[in-house]
């Protein structure tokens, strides 16, 4: 099958190589960080198309420039695909990116100087959940709650506690570094009580709710924001969902005019092509071993003796916890990637280290699950991620494990049908 950019070899070698380079990367090691996965030849394919040339402001029938029948119907269908996906009554797939789909919901549910409450960054939330570096914190009164000392759960008093004295605007739920099952349902109640938006942020987590894995926010949540490349495995992008009309004029007006311009349409058109997908028995089968894989990979670490925030997972991912151990997260992220095992260092529980540093590292499942691997490699990680903590700065020993970790990965080709 030719690639999308073969076209690219003789007009422009220079990108044409990068985007060659960027491909041998994936292929040669093994992807562990959480929140990537690699999208099917299809989604990739659909991405480039002619749809990339139309301006279309403005929503399917309601538009600001002529020629918008045949994105209509494009942008429709992504619609429609999406909400039946999900059992939403309402979507949005405009957004650019997960955080353009946070701004333009915090936009109209709140405005600049109200009250929000998410999880504390450093215990798994996201930027747009309230850091002071972000539009969230500089713009609205950020205040966090905490995962509970010792069990590294949500703790759904405290949660109520904090909603109580902060009364919010939106409390935000939802998770980037979060290894268990989260309370929507609860957290619903909560948001009634103080007469605050509930916001469901399940980036992480969308492709285990669209295959029923994880318990879904759309009945609970005011308003649902995703982004559509992560365990839901389509292109770069966003989306939001609601279930009452009555937000529905607000909320798109949080994206355009709100906060973006022009939508992609052709990345909607890889939208939808990603949805039709994940509308598949096949998709549930794949979110299954994604699971699956995880709880493996965690039992390996756990029989090697490393400790794990929250003692397990129930989803995709895993926090390696190195705050009593000489290794930061830092450290293991590096001796990692010199494995050809790529992963991510992160903040645990009771971080003593500095961001910077940290003592933790995420490892994720989803892509490596896409690409075929199974329970008996997932031991295997385990077991070079052992190697490569115990052989930190040993370089020598690094590069042998390297080449171990390549001759696995050499086993399960990834896009065989883009490969010469
Ligand atoms: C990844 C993530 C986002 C941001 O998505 P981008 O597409 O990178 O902007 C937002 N919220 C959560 C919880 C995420 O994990």
């Amino acid at each position: 099958m030719q690639k999308p950019w073969q076209i690219l070899a003789n007009k422009d070698p220079q990108v044409y190589k990068l985007i060659e380079s960027e491909l041998k990367r994936q292929q040669e090691g093994l992807e562990l960080i959480a929140s990537e996965n690699f999208a099917s030849t299809e989604v990739i394919a659909s991405m480039g198309n002619v749809l990339a040339n139309k301006y279309a402001e403005g929503l399917p029938g309601k538009r600001y420039y002529g020629g918008c029948e045949v994105v209509d119907e494009m942008e429709s269908l992504a619609i429609e695909r999406l909400t039946s996906l999900f059992g939403a009554k309402y979507a949005n797939v405009q957004p650019h990116s997960g955080a353009q789909a946070n701004a333009a919901v915090f936009l109209v549910l709140a405005k600049p100087g109200d009250r929000i409450l998410g999880l504390d960054l450093a215990h798994g939330g996201h930027l747009t959940h309230g850091s002071k570096v972000n539009f969230s914190g500089l713009i609205y009164e950020s205040h966090f709650y905490q995962l509970q000392a010792g069990s590294d759960l949500i703790d759904m008093d405290e949660v109520r506690a904090k909603a109580k004295e902060v009364r919010p605007r939106i409390i935000v739920a939802g998770a980037s570094a979060y290894p268990r099952t989260i309370d929507f349902a609860e957290f619903r109640k909560i948001a009634d009580e103080v007469g605050a938006y509930l916001v469901v942020d399940m980036a992480h987590i969308a492709g285990l709710v669209a295959a029923k894995l994880h318990p879904s926010p759309v009945p609970y949540a005011h308003v649902v924001t995703t982004t559509t490349h992560k365990t839901l495995r389509g292109p770069r992008g966003g989306v939001i969902m609601w279930n009452d009309d009555a937000l529905t004029k607000e909320i798109n007006k949080g994206v355009f005019p709100g906060t973006q311009g022009g939508p992609l349409e052709h990345i909607i058109a890889a939208k939808a092509v990603c949805f039709q997908e994940a509308l598949q028995p096949s998709f549930r089968e794949y979110q299954l071993n994604v699971v699956r894989n995880a709880t493996a990979l965690a039992e390996g670490l756990l029989e090697r003796g490393f400790k794990l925030v929250s003692g397990g997972t129930d989803n995709h991912l895993v926090l390696i916890n190195l705050s009593d151990t000489p290794v930061s997260g830092k450290q293991l992220e590096e001796a990692l990637g010199k494995i050809a095992i790529t992963a991510n260092k992160n903040t645990v529980p009771g971080e003593k280290r500095s961001p910077f540093v940290t003592s933790g590292v995420r490892l994720g499942t989803p892509a490596v699950t896409t690409r075929g691997l199974r329970q008996p490699e997932m031991d295997q990680i385990a077991r070079w991620t052992r190697l490569a903590f115990e052989h930190v700065g040993d370089d020598q020993q690094l590069s042998v494990l390297r080449r171990e970790v390549e001759a696995l990965a050499r086993k399960f080709p990834l896009y065989p049908a883009w490969t010469d």
